[in-house]
């Protein structure tokens, strides 16, 4: 699979919308009307709080409607993406499970955790095995970026798909009993939820205007937020910087999309069980979502978390930039003979890179056991900071010896 050049990789393999009703995918009625509904109630309701609402309720419509956004949001990426879809630890409490499958995750009118993880886990899938039909939201699919954009971003939504037995397995993987429990009731809980919660609460503090008023933050809510999460389909698969290793996604550093999934998606797509969504500074700084599963670990209410090493993450760089020149060392036989000499050197760089982050980060280590012995202290903090810089210079090396064959290949413009 990673042998693919990402042009190999990304190639189309439909022409039209109409080809996908020849494969077997048909409009799933039941949804396309609700989502279509919701949309036209959220227009609606939307102008009558602008133009007609109490200035009191319009500014209580907006607060539900900010209070939905945030929680259902959070809820797709905290917990159906991360922490069920893949497994960022092996223990999540009870309390966690209740209160996103009960309340949270239906805000985000995603469909039920249980389906909703079953068809990302085939859209990773894809990067394992390579058979991009099965990805359910692919944004590679169609010759066109307007094809694409429309089918990752809703289209894809509004279709049934033909099962397929890797459908099968990946929705039979989250056996939870609360789980399989939101699957069955559903249909219930977004009645209740989106729809009969604030009907009756608003009735009750505001008669009809109450009523119109709490429906509208819902319904508003309801839409950006379904619109939001599905950027991580089109936008992150399309639009970014960083190209990921194994899919079509990129690192963009700016859509935050539902609370800091939409920024890194490459490097997710590169070590996805990670409680994290990106690598580095910059994944610090764009992932609100990480805070609130730390804060959920230091109150043990879910188990110890999953990350990428240190020398796992400049696995994955080193990956990406020797990646890149072998694609692009394929466009003349010129390039391809200068990349062939210079390659031995080139690897040997980046094993001495590894073989030093590896050293820095069993150091790290070490330093944790005996910071009680005060008398090593000092002496491991000074080897650390040695480590550090050794490793520094080695990826100086090695980067530059990749730029250094980058510009002696002729025609190489990234
Ligand atoms: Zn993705
Ligand atoms: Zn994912």
């Amino acid at each position: 699979m990673n042998d693919l050049t990402p042009e190999e990789r990304d190639a189309p393999i439909y022409s039209t919308f109409s080809e996908l009703y020849e494969k077997g995918f048909s409009l799933d009625t039941v949804t396309w009307v609700f989502v279509l509904g919701i949309h036209i109630a959220a227009v609606a309701l939307g102008i009558w709080a602008v133009v007609a609402a109490p200035q009191d309720w319009a500014y209580i419509a907006g607060i539900w409607g900010i209070t939905q956004f945030v929680l259902g949001s959070l809820s797709t990426t905290l917990y159906s993406h991360r922490l069920i879809t893949h497994n960022a630890t092996r223990q999540v409490s009870l309390p966690v499970h209740l209160f996103f499958c009960v309340f949270g995750q239906i805000l985000s009118v995603q469909g039920s955790v249980r389906r909703w993880s079953a068809n990302h886990v085939l859209h990773h899938g894809v990067d394992r095995h390579g058979k991009k039909e099965l990805d359910p939201y692919s944004a590679t699919w169609f010759p066109d970026s307007l094809r694409n954009f429309l089918w990752s971003h809703t289209l894809t939504h509004l279709f049934n798909h033909p099962e397929s037995e890797e459908y099968q397995r990946a929705h039979n993987a989250k056996r939870h009993a609360v789980i399989m429990w939101q699957d069955k009731y559903y249909g219930l809980l977004t009645t209740f939820w989106l729809f009969l919660f604030p009907m009756g609460l608003g009735y009750a503090l505001g008669g009809w205007v109450g009523f119109f008023s709490l429906m509208t933050g819902s319904m508003v809510a309801s839409v950006l937020v379904q619109h939001n999460t599905w950027t991580v389909n089109s936008v992150t698969h399309m639009w970014g910087w960083t190209k990921g290793l194994r899919s079509s996604a990129v690192n963009n550093y700016i859509w935050l999309g539902p609370l800091g999934e939409g920024n890194h998606h490459g490097d997710h797509h590169d070590f996805p069980r990670d409680y994290r969504n990106g690598f580095g500074w910059s994944g610090w700084l764009l992932d609100p979502t990480r805070y609130c599963i730390l804060a959920l670990r230091a109150l043990r209410l879910v188990g110890p978390l999953n990350s990428a090493s240190v020398r796992e993450e400049a696995e994955i760089f080193a990956a990406r930039k020797l990646a890149n020149i072998r694609s692009r060392s394929k466009i003349s036989a010129e390039a391809s003979e200068l990349y062939e000499q210079l390659e031995a050197r080139v690897l040997e760089l980046r094993k001495d890179w590894l073989e030093a982050v590896s050293r820095w980060e069993s150091l790290r280590k070490e330093s944790k056991l005996v910071q009680q012995a005060t008398a090593r202290r000092n002496e491991i903090a000074q080897e650390i900071r040695a480590a550090k810089a050794h490793v520094e210079a080695r990826k100086e090396e090695f980067f530059a010896a990749v730029e250094r064959l980058h510009s002696q290949i002729p025609g190489y413009a990234n």
